[in-house]
């Protein structure tokens, strides 16, 4: 086969959002139906154009060096509607043709009003989320390319050749989970051949169009997986990519594998005949085996030596040191740049020093087109971009806040005393805590409770400086006594402020602790037409404030709400590792480092909690299995520290101190260990969805508290009395009634007032009628 040349330099995809968000509103609008399908189209086919021009004008302009990575809503969604893997209860979303539409595809991205939207999970060890499909031993494959064709074909209109990205086939089935219904032990990869036959015929097609390259994203080769034996994967990938590659018309194939390290995947990949192959040399170690890739025969290297996931400038001299020797490879991004803002160029107030240690999605680009020169014309044709790289990281190292000795002093001594990491026994606890006299089976909620428009107007508002300061918080005191009001009102035990002066759960604190710093455009997709603006963690962490020790921020609003009422009042904390998991954290410490320093800031919170009085403090850590890493044997490390960071936050207070923390998914036997490692005395978890069967694993000694959430608040419907009361009676077979809560399933901040007041009153209606059975 004679192919084009691969380009020097690529990426492995692009961020789809638009600059200005413009993917995000123009998909609302269809949904609210503010806009007809011919708008949409016009509006993305706009954003599409747009990223087109910006990316060829950044030198990113050989054919085939931009992959079409746009997508409507999610990657994964994309795929199956290409192979139109539409789950059988999904059938009325397809067309008369038996094809699924854009409207189709919505709905199994968003449910419809009789089907629950397919459940979504989070892509690898990022914080975006893909959608799982569902395939069952029925599920039909069939080529349906005309959402990637109108792809190609755009780009064709502004004269860019770019090269069609596909989630490989062995990641599409790895991803998929069993179709309700199948053999319990029916799995989606034994359809791999079945789906093959339709990759078959896509590369025929793309054949006809006069493609000379696919991208094929296979990142579940570096992960290991529950359900699927690492031998028989490799031999899947031979298998897989030897037969791909045996088809007779194709264009060339690439391969993409970001995330992690191929390792027994990557012989079989490297040997199956495909034309190149894409390392991450960021989240991996490949040393020397890039030497022996980049000499292999018919094969071409491309090595993903920037990060596509993190904002931080790339050291090139350092990088270009790690590549010497390597000849006629090319290089990419590390993964998709869709984990990265847009453009660094869209922040104007960002502190011009922080700037220049910097680079989002457009700055990275160049990066890689940089290192392709070096790699091509030797280093001193890139002799000016190295100096100017490593000058600025030069002075990031010794700017000021990002090392700060006292911070480091502190923070050594405190984790090296004894019983920095410890508690008393949990019943010596549970004795000291008695004085709050709970019922058995206390009701309590998560945190927030409903942003409204209201709210959010007013924040913007403040912002935008037309009330005052002191105008804002006197808004903010009515709405937690509104809050407070409400929960006595229906009666429930421990009672929370509501949240409302938070904008978000990492960004309050990032604004709140030194050594961050926030973005006014550092929009992220987090899933569909959801975007977060993750905060930038640069520096050494402590609370804002006088001294080492900062001043408190949470405590006026909890003090406050604990002045309402008599009823025992929640202090609500994020905890370190979510703070990481969704921030921009430093590349230059181990994150444990980072992690104790942001532990302590929070330690200091929580000490100031207590002495205004308050006597329960909520740590949540929603994202704790998030950074899980992808390969087994790296878990254990990683539990260490971030279990570790948890606890050394919270591990100060009295005895009397009764410390709550919130997880937000439900795969109990992976969090079983983390909610006995964090050594909260209350755990609240995501469970309405999995009917509680995760009580079901719960060893016999288990006595901590536990709230297995009993309302879905994912979903608009309100739970019925009889819902909860049975779900409750379900629990109270697992769970001894003492150590048993009765909560929904995590904060309520994206429901309405109406559906949340009447599901509480029944929440409380129907552990009262448990409690008495009990
Ligand atoms: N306390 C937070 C809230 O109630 C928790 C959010 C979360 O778990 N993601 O909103
Ligand atoms: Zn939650």
């Amino acid at each position: 086969m004679s192919v084009q040349n691969f380009p020097a330099a690529t990426i492995v995809g692009y961020p789809r959002i638009g600059r200005h968000r413009e993917l995000k509103k123009a998909v609302e609008a269809f949904w609210k139906g503010t806009a007809n399908r011919s708008e949409l189209d016009a509006q993305v086919a706009e954003v599409q154009k747009v990223n087109l021009a910006r990316l060829t004008e950044l030198g990113l302009n050989a054919d085939y060096a931009i992959p079409a990575s746009f997508s409507h809503y999610d990657q994964v969604l994309d795929t199956l509607r290409l192979v139109n893997a539409v789950p059988s209860r999904f059938a009325d979303a397809l067309d008369e043709r038996g094809i699924l539409p854009l409207e189709g595809y919505f709905d199994l991205a968003r449910g419809t009003q009789d089907q629950p939207a397919l459940e979504m999970t989070k892509w690898f060890d990022t914080n975006y989320h893909y959608l799982v499909p569902e395939v069952g031993a029925q599920t039909s494959f069939e080529l349906n390319p005309e959402e990637l064709f109108a792809q190609l074909d755009i780009a064709k209109e502004q004269g860019v050749r770019v090269r069609p990205q596909i989630v490989g086939p062995i990641t599409f089935l790895a991803l998929a989970k069993a179709e309700d219904g199948t053999a319990p032990d029916f799995e989606p990869l034994s359809r791999l051949d079945d789906l093959l036959a339709v990759y078959e015929e896509l590369l025929t097609q793309l054949t006809e169009r006069g493609m000379q390259w696919v991208q094929f994203d296979e990142p579940a080769l570096v992960a290991d997986h529950q359900h699927i034996d690492a031998a028989r994967l490799s031999e899947l990938v031979s298998s897989t990519y030897g037969r791909l590659s045996a088809h007779s018309r194709r264009p060339a194939l690439f391969v993409t594998s970001p995330y992690g390290d191929l390792a027994q995947n990557l012989e079989p990949l490297a040997q199956s005949g495909i034309e190149a192959l894409h390392v991450d040399s960021v989240s991996a170690d490949y040393s020397d085996r890039l030497q022996q890739l980049a000499e292999q025969n018919g094969l071409h290297l491309v090595v993903g030596a920037v990060s596509g996931r993190n904002i931080w400038r790339t050291d090139l001299r350092q990088t270009l040191k790690e590549l010497e020797g390597l000849k006629g490879i090319s290089i990419a991004t590390s993964t998709s740049l869709q984990h990265v803002p847009h453009d660094l160029n869209l922040e104007e107030s960002l502190r011009e020093d922080l700037k220049s240690w910097l680079a989002f999605a457009d700055q990275k680009v160049v990066e890689v087109l940089t290192l392709a020169r070096a790699v091509l014309e030797g280093e001193d044709a890139v002799a000016a971009e190295i100096a100017t790289a490593s000058d600025a990281l030069a002075q990031r190292e010794k700017s000021e806040g990002v090392r700060v000795q006292a911070i480091r002093e502190r923070v050594q001594e405190v984790t090296a005393q004894s019983g920095a990491f410890e508690r008393p026994t949990t019943s010596e606890r549970q004795q000291a805590q008695a004085f709050l006299n709970l019922p058995q089976i206390p009701t309590t909620t998560i945190g927030s409770f409903p942003q409204t428009s209201d709210i959010r107007k007013q924040r913007a508002a403040f912002r935008a400086g037309t009330i005052t300061e002191s105008e804002f918080d006197g808004f903010l005191r009515e709405e937690i006594a509104s809050v407070i009001a409400l929960q006595e009102e229906i009666g429930l035990d421990v009672l929370v402020h509501g949240e409302a002066e938070r904008n978000d759960m990492v960004q309050y604190f990032a604004e709140n602790f030194e050594g961050f710093d926030t973005t006014v455009h550092g929009w992220v997709q987090s899933y569909g037409s959801r975007c977060t603006r993750p905060s930038i963690l640069w520096g050494d962490v402590k609370r804002s404030g006088e001294g080492l020790e900062g001043s408190a921020f949470t405590v006026p609003w909890i003090s406050y709400a604990d002045s309402l009422t008599e009823k025992p009042v929640k202090g609500m904390l994020t905890g370190p590792v979510t703070i990481l998991a969704w921030s921009f954290v430093r590349d230059d410490q181990p994150r444990v480092e980072t992690a104790h320093q942001v532990a302590l800031a929070l330690a200091d919170e929580i000490a100031d909690l207590e002495k205004a009085g308050i006597k329960i403090i909520q740590v949540d850590e929603p994202a704790l299995r998030e950074l899980l890493p992808l390969r087994a044997a790296e878990q254990p490390e990683y539990l260490k520290w971030s279990v570790g960071s948890f606890r050394l936050a919270t591990s100060q207070v009295a005895d009397s101190t009764q410390i709550h923390t919130h997880l937000c998914y439900s795969e109990f036997n992976e969090v079983f260990e983390a909610i006995d490692g964090l050594n909260a005395d209350v755990t609240s978890i995501e469970a309405a969805r999995s009917r509680l069967e995760l009580l079901e694993d719960l060893p016999a000694t288990f006595d901590r508290g536990i709230g297995p959430g009993v309302w879905d608040i994912h979903s608009p419907r309100v739970p019925s009395v009889e819902k909860i009361r049975s779900l409750l009676e379900q629990a109270v077979d697992s769970v001894a009634p003492d150590h048993l809560w009765s909560n929904p399933d995590c904060g309520l901040k994206t429901r309405g007032y109406e559906e949340t007041r009447a599901s509480l009153v029944n929440l409380v209606e129907a552990t009262r009628a448990v409690r008495e059975q009990v």
